[in-house]
């Protein structure tokens, strides 16, 4: 590469999060950071965009903004208002989140949404996890690399195509080492909260305490369950392929009884 790669970071803890700072530290060497994050945390704020109302943004040091919205709109602003970046990124990178983003998490993660709000757009991405503060700094560190490697991944400099990859920690340092892995099974404890406020109306917490993992061999969970790095490629086409048959099936329903086949003509427009 001729010149140092431009790394564009954001998270959704927020733009004070340890996790943040240890990551761009670490990625320092690696090529020429820039920081826009979440002026707030967004944890489980899935993909959302902020339509409704202005964002507001803070310059807090050099090549380190706050925007007072999501993370995918960090992503958005970042890469649409020209002031943030000196050129389109080479890779970007969120985290290093707090918890896990394992298996079915991965639907409600914030940090993975900045980074696919990136993959969208055919840059590659990666999203960073870690379980426990303890490993965070051994986190860091190995973020780096993997950030190194994916820029030198056969085919970037092309352009070919983006990349979302989603890699965890897990809780304990030193790391057994990096696997490759897919989505896991991760099954929460669902349950409702209920209680009562001082007028008498019921109001609701929800999330339940604890996940555990469903044993899936090659999967992210079970990776981070025995001590190993897991790095998991997400695709952003989540069409089902083996429901094809279903959905054709369904589709042949058609608007009226008349419509066997399921399709309209051009001029069969009232029904
Ligand atoms: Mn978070």
């Amino acid at each position: 590469m001729a010149q140092r790669p431009l790394i564009l970071l954001s998270n959704d803890d927020g733009v004070e999060a340890s996790g943040l700072h240890a990551l761009r530290e670490a990625l320092m060497p690696v090529g020429d950071v820039v920081t826009v994050a979440p002026a707030t945390e967004q944890s489980a704020g899935s993909h959302s965009l902020t339509l409704h109302r202005p964002l507001r943004h803070r310059a807090l040091g050099e090549h380190l903004h706050s925007v007072d919205g999501t993370p995918a709109d960090c992503i958005y602003v970042a890469l649409y208002r020209d002031a943030f970046l000196p050129r389109w990124p080479d890779l970007v990178v969120s985290g290093i989140n707090r918890g896990y983003n394992l298996g079915t998490d991965v639907y409600y993660s914030g940090t993975v949404a900045a980074a696919r709000e990136a993959a969208m757009r055919g840059i590659p991405s990666i999203a960073f996890s870690c379980a426990h503060k303890d490993s965070l700094a051994a986190a860091a560190a190995v973020s780096a690399r993997i950030a190194a490697r994916t820029l030198a991944q056969p085919g970037h400099e092309e352009g070919e195509r983006g990349s979302l990859l989603n890699v965890n920690y897990p809780p304990r340092a030193p790391f057994a080492g990096v696997r490759a892995t897919r989505l896991g099974k991760r099954v929460y404890f669902d349950e409702v909260e209920v209680r009562e406020d001082p007028r008498g109306r019921e109001y609701y917490w929800i999330g339940g305490p604890k996940a555990h993992h469903e044993p899936m061999d090659g999967s992210d969970t079970e990776a981070v369950d025995e001590g190993f790095v897991s790095v998991t490629p997400l695709q952003l086409d989540t069409t089902d392929a083996g429901g094809l048959g279903l959905a054709a099936w369904v589709a042949a329903v058609g608007l009226c009884d008349d419509d066997e086949a399921g399709e309209t003509s051009d001029e069969g427009g009232e029904s």
